[in-house]
């Protein structure tokens, strides 16, 4: 029974010390986040239960303003959210848009994470974030809730045709959507 009730207390270690956390970042003032936190939370609920999984497998989030855009991936442990994708217009930014920014961004963890696949390449880097983008917004999918595939038909393409062809969001994005599996993905949720 005491080895029983020992090993419990590990794996209930363990899982704490392989958990990360939603972080203020330097830049957020305690104030807003704290606002961020108790409001966004009961609006976005769908946003907060892929924030929780992340989480869960060891990457800290920080609410931090940013340069560009709404996210940014660092290393395998760190994602950058902007407040404004928590406190936004929801006409603008709807809560699957924000998701699907979520699942690039942990796209890029995963990728970087993965040792045997050092690459500079950039276009490279935003595949894999994409890809995998696809590949969980389809899992959701499969559970019931297509809303964060159907914004990835719908924004994808559109990259490709206003995207700056040098930039490697948009390399990425043409490789991406001439596959066969976008294909699929299209005829099924266009
Ligand atoms: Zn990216």
């Amino acid at each position: 029974m005491y080895k029983i009730f020992m090993c419990s207390l590990f794996i209930l270690f363990l899982s704490k010390a392989f958990a990360g956390e939603v972080k203020r970042g330097d830049d957020l003032s305690l104030e807003k986040f704290e606002y961020i936190l108790s409001k966004s939370m009961s609006k976005l609920p769908k946003l907060w239960s892929v924030i929780d999984q992340i989480t869960n497998q060891d990457v800290n989030i920080y609410i931090t303003p940013i340069e560009k855009g709404l996210g940014k991936a660092r290393g395998k442990n760190s994602i950058y959210i902007a407040p404004r994708a928590f406190i936004h217009d929801l006409k603008a930014y709807p809560e699957d848009r924000l998701i699907v920014v979520l699942l690039h961004e942990y796209g890029h963890i995963l990728f970087n994470r993965q040792s045997n696949r050092k690459s500079n390449n950039k276009a490279e880097h935003e595949y894999a974030a994409f890809k995998y983008s696809v590949q969980h917004a389809l899992r959701i999918a499969e559970k019931g809730d297509s809303g964060p595939i159907r914004q990835l038909v719908h924004y994808l393409p559109l990259r490709v045709q206003n995207g700056k062809k040098s930039d490697p969001h948009t390399i990425a994005l043409k490789k991406l959507t001439k596959e066969n599996f976008w294909s699929d993905v299209l005829s099924k949720y266009q």
